[in-house]
């Protein structure tokens, strides 16, 4: 993870911090010590705010670890100032399993302000404290540790992408409708909440303009990232494969594969060795090569040797998360351990291009 730090390591998924963090800690030290606080009751701001992340962090592990009961693995938990982020492989496509995937992260406050409620009622301590300064110190801690926990459900519940409850109510949509149309109406209902926000936030609350754009946002790249989705498990990898490509050699010279680029349409080669395919050079790849050496170089020595092998009747849903996944623009495909052509990238996008046109226009 870039710019961020491993803090910790649970059930095998690690949790970082980025960076930012320390930017949040200095304005909450700098704006205590600037109302006055001594460094002491400063310091309480801070332990809450850790206190509250420690809830985030189990928050996104209720997510996670209930995604692997479905098969679904996590990357790893990053801490941002604005909340974290669980980095899971995918949602799981039965609505049930999203359903229960994104309860569960909210569901772990519900938890957590339970328990708090629980000893505070116990103690006798169940009521507003009475700071009018709005710092935390001992005597109220713990009671703000509880209404923040019922902040981040109720934040979290919000049925608008990319919050859980947007989730949660596509997730019961699509037991209805198809999972396309489940997420549009729930895109559309959460475009619509968004707009709300930021009308209600210029009036009220400059925050509520922030988060009401997040949620515009958010519902709308969901809705398109659900369609392209769609859209490409309807076809396979046989609807877009080329049959004429060029093949390289791994002791071709870079000036052939630079002749190639400029003389013909073709931007990516694959590469072989003994009659077999060992990798494949893009056009990056032949603009490092010049920049690092000369064109006496063989093309064996700059090709990326990453592949994915791709046959006639994969999904092409399948086909472009792993050549995704591997950062590889072309593929070669095979029948029967036989090549028979390529699928690039480029393809794809001009086939969801044109889908996507023909959609519109009807
Ligand atoms: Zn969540």
């Amino acid at each position: 993870m870039k710019w961020s730090l491993r803090i910790a390591r649970f059930a095998g998924i690690d949790v970082f911090v980025h960076w930012t963090f320390v930017l949040l800690i200095t304005w909450i030290l700098l704006t205590n010590l600037g109302a006055g606080r001594s460094l002491d009751e400063s310091l309480w701001s801070i332990w809450f705010v850790l206190s509250l992340f420690v809830c985030v962090v189990l928050h996104e592990f209720g997510h996670a670890l209930t995604g692997r009961r479905y098969g679904v693995k996590t990357k790893n938990i990053v801490l941002l100032p604005i909340g974290g982020v669980a980095n899971m492989e995918k949602m799981p496509e039965k609505p049930i399993q999203e359903l229960w995937v994104a309860l569960a992260g909210p569901a772990v406050n519900v938890v957590i302000a339970a328990i708090i409620g629980t000893i505070l009622y116990a103690q006798g301590k169940m009521q507003l404290p009475a700071d009018p300064s709005g710092a935390i110190n001992t005597g109220n801690f713990m009671f703000n540790l509880f209404v923040v926990n019922l902040w981040l459900v109720i934040f979290n519940m919000i049925p608008a992408f990319p919050m859980d409850g947007g989730r949660v109510l596509r997730a019961l949509l699509a037991m209805r409708y198809d999972k396309v149309k489940a997420t549009n109406i729930a895109a559309k209902l959460g475009q619509v909440l968004g707009i709300g926000f930021i009308g209600l936030g210029l009036f009220y609350n400059v925050w509520l303009v922030f988060i009401g754009i997040f949620i515009f946002l958010g519902a709308g790249n969901e809705a398109s990232y659900e369609s392209t989705q769609a859209l490409l498990s309807r076809y396979r990898v046989a609807d877009v494969l080329m049959r004429q490509f060029t093949t390289l050699h791994v002791w071709d010279r870079l000036d052939k594969a630079v002749a190639l680029l400029l003389n013909g349409q073709e931007k990516e080669f694959l590469v072989e060795d003994d009659n077999r395919i060992v990798g494949v050079l893009t056009r990056e790849d032949i603009i490092r090569g010049l920049q690092q050496s000369n064109t006496d170089i063989t093309v064996g020595r700059i090709a990326k040797t990453e592949l994915v092998q791709l046959s006639l009747d994969m999904s092409l849903k399948d086909a472009f998360e792993q050549m995704a996944k591997a950062g590889i623009a072309i593929s070669p495909v095979y029948e029967n351990e036989e090549l028979v052509g390529v699928v690039n990238q480029e393809n794809i996008m001009e086939l969801l291009m044109v889908q996507e046109a023909m959609a519109a226009s009807r």
